[in-house]
């Protein structure tokens, strides 16, 4: 086939519906002709999933749930069945307790700070070590990230300091993995309306405040989320590793953010 990812296969894990960031990934790269294969999280999710796979041609590998490492494993061992070597993975995943994504991060429970480390920070470490034997040729591993990470935003709390160690971790595993020529990267997502998104108190005006004070004076979409998302993918970005790179309408650069926005 013809284009950017032409001859590439991979596989996008966190496809739940098509306001995913993880399906504008998945279209992006599909168009840009790579061969993908999609997980989804429980029943609930596979008849959201399979309509999408359909439309994507891509292969649906089947039910991953990232606390339960015999998912993870049958998940990379049907790839290595399927294509022998992959040469990209997505991880569009995390999760909290809604509870806690408002009010003050003190407040965080143990039982939901490790289950939100585990799901969203341990998880993308648990595919990489799943994903090394299978990229002989090297590969490309792409997470999603949060500014909550790097500052303190108001609800996003255990969350903030979940994305922190999952930035930290890409760096431990660009380190590790390098010498295979595996990239990881993560893409830094400003706030888009997804499932996941609308756990977090005051998410409509989390979006507004975005719109009122980035550069693009808006937000960004999963499509130009996806796009960037191929620059880690292909072999544009082959000199490229451990980096985060901010898909939000340039929000991070801004130091001085108005006291409030005329419209919220
Ligand atoms: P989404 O709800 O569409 O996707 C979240 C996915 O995580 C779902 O597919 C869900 O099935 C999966 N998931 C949760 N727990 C899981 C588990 N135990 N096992 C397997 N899968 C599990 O929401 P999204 O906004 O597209 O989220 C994708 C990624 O983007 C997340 O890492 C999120 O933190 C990140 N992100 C989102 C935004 C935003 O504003 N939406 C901004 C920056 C970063």
């Amino acid at each position: 086939g013809q284009g950017l990812m032409a001859g590439k296969r991979g596989l996008i894990m966190g496809v739940a519906n098509n306001r995913s960031i993880a399906y504008g990934i998945a279209k992006a790269c599909v168009d840009h002709g790579a061969e993908i294969a999609l997980t989804y999280q429980g029943e609930a999710f596979r008849k959201r999933v399979e309509p999408l796979a359909e439309e994507l041609g891509a292969f649906v590998v089947g039910h991953c749930d990232v606390t339960e490492m015999a998912t993870l494993d049958a998940v990379f061992d049907a790839l290595k069945e399927k294509w022998g070597k992959i040469d990209f993975v997505v991880h569009a995943i995390a999760f909290s307790d809604k509870d806690e994504l408002t009010g003050r991060y003190v407040e965080t429970t143990r039982d939901n700070f490790l289950r939100t480390m585990d799901i969203s920070v341990y998880s993308f470490t648990a595919v990489a070590k799943r994903a090394e034997p299978l990229m002989t040729d090297g590969g490309s591993l792409l997470t999603l990230t949060y500014y909550g990470a790097e500052k303190v935003m108001p609800h996003y709390n255990v969350m903030g300091v979940a994305k922190a160690a999952l930035e930290a971790s890409l760096q431990y595993l660009a380190v590790d993995l390098g010498a295979k020529n595996i990239r990881v990267n993560a893409i830094s997502a400003g706030p888009i309306k997804t499932l996941a998104a609308s756990g977090i108190g005051d998410f409509r005006y989390i979006l507004k405040w975005n719109e009122y004070n980035s550069p693009l004076k808006r937000t960004v979409t999963i499509e130009e989320v996806g796009d960037s998302g191929l620059y880690f993918l292909s072999d544009l970005s082959r000199g490229v590793t451990g980096e985060v790179l901010h898909v939000d309408s340039g929000y991070h650069v801004v130091g001085m953010k108005a006291v409030d926005a005329p419209d919220i």
